[in-house]
């Protein structure tokens, strides 16, 4: 089969050799230095993909130089190399068109030009079958129009960015893909967040909460654009679900009544007052329950996570534990932070709350959120562990959470009493 051209432009002659010797095994590579040669070489044959250094251009802003190769060529993929997750938002409305940071994997590079390529050929569209399924039940209309507007992708996530929404704000969701869980989306329930300092989606302002049809858009786009559709629905992606729980309730009920077969699985930072919404009035849906608590001790809990401050740990764990009595599986999270909360008062304070009842998923702090705080290492998370294995509690691994941003997280002061 013919190998597909592709075209490199950078003007680190390093950065763009090293490219083209990632993409040479797959793809017939040229390279182009400077943005007048891209336009000469545009101008004189025919590429697969563009793999363009959005700084090329010089007074032309990335946007404008997409514009300009697409209008040149629409049957041609783009990949834009940025650091700049604004321009995520700012790329024109075209799914041939994929944002990548800049320290993309070899291998999912060579993925995103795959898509990228298939995509120009295909004009974008959706499932008609699965369209038509959710239509009927009112969870997706075309008034919510499909927009995405960035891809990034790495380990193992990639990761939408896209504009669902009638009045137009971004959102942001991600897909997983697992050999051990099977493929799982995991969905935004609010636009932007704001509400931790640890969190990239903390750096998002907060506009709202979404629709179950915003929601609904999500899962449709993820059915098609994971082979074997999504076997986890995952409301954890971007924002605090209890915010929107009767949208994110309804969404479940509406999604279980149809033949997908998925899983259901809220992520909370936790609301006292929603909480008991679920014990009282949602025993009946099929979700599993996982709790975000990641500081044991309330006034550090308080300090990194404020949009839960007035939220009492106490308290929550008893509504948990009703919750859980009542057949519903309840996961407590901690996010291992080297220095701040793997001291063993931490977590003695972790194992009285957790006394047995609930599996611990133990992840580790991702590098770079907090400022003065020492990256946290697989032997941390490890004597976290051990710790809590001890006492007898059950205990899950996880993968730092990567549905990384930008970072309000990553200067974020530290603790201190
Ligand atoms: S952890 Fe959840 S609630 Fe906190 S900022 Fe991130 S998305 Fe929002």
């Amino acid at each position: 089969m013919r190998k597909r051209k592709v075209l490199v432009v950078d003007d680190h002659r390093v950065v763009a050799e090293a490219i083209q010797a990632i993409l040479e095994s797959f793809f017939r590579v040229f390279v182009e230095y400077s943005f007048e040669g891209m336009c000469n070489a545009l101008l004189g044959e025919r590429f697969d993909c563009l793999v363009l250094d959005v700084n090329i251009g010089g007074d032309w802003p990335g946007t404008k130089i997409v514009k300009w190769v697409r209008g040149l060529d629409p049957w041609m993929g783009v990949i834009l190399m940025t650091a700049d997750p604004s321009l995520f938002y700012q790329t024109e409305q075209d799914p041939s068109v994929i944002c990548v940071d800049k320290d993309i994997g070899e291998d999912s590079l060579v993925r995103e030009i795959g898509d990228a390529i298939a995509r120009a050929r295909k004009p974008y569209s959706l499932r008609r079958e699965h369209f038509e399924i959710l239509y009927k039940h009112n969870l997706f209309s075309w008034i919510n129009a499909v927009r995405i507007v960035g891809l990034s992708a790495d380990h193992g996530t990639r990761r939408i960015e896209a504009v669902l929404t009638g009045d137009d704000i971004p959102l942001s969701w991600s897909l997983y893909t697992s050999p051990e869980e099977g493929d799982m989306i995991c969905i935004s329930s609010t636009s932007g967040c704001g509400r931790c300092l640890f969190c990239d989606s903390g750096a998002r302002p907060f506009k709202r909460p979404l629709t179950k049809e915003e929601m609904g858009g999500q899962v449709i786009l993820s059915m098609e654009m994971l082979p074997k559709g999504p076997k986890i629905v995952s409301f954890g992606s971007e924002g605090e679900p209890l915010l929107s729980l009767e949208n994110c309730c309804e969404l479940i009920e509406n999604l279980s009544r149809m033949e997908f077969g998925f899983k259901f699985s809220i992520i909370t930072t936790g609301d006292e007052d929603q909480l008991a919404v679920i014990r009282d009035r949602k025993s009946s849906l099929p979700f599993t329950l996982s709790w975000s608590c990641h500081f044991a001790r309330q006034e550090i809990r308080d300090f990194y996570m404020p949009g839960t401050s007035g939220q009492s740990i106490e308290r929550i764990i008893r509504l948990l534990r009703q919750i859980e009595g009542q057949g519903r599986p309840v996961i407590i999270r901690y996010m291992v932070i080297r220095g701040v909360n793997d001291g063993k008062d931490d977590i003695n304070k972790l194992i009285d709350l957790v006394d047995g009842k609930f599996p611990v998923r133990v992840v580790p702090h991702q590098k770079g959120r907090l400022k003065d705080v020492q990256p946290t290492t697989s032997e941390d998370v490890d004597a976290v562990i051990s710790m809590l294995e001890a006492s007898g509690i059950v205990c899950l691994k996880g993968e730092a959470i990567t549905n990384t941003n930008v970072g309000r997280g990553k200067n974020a002061p530290k603790w201190s009493a």
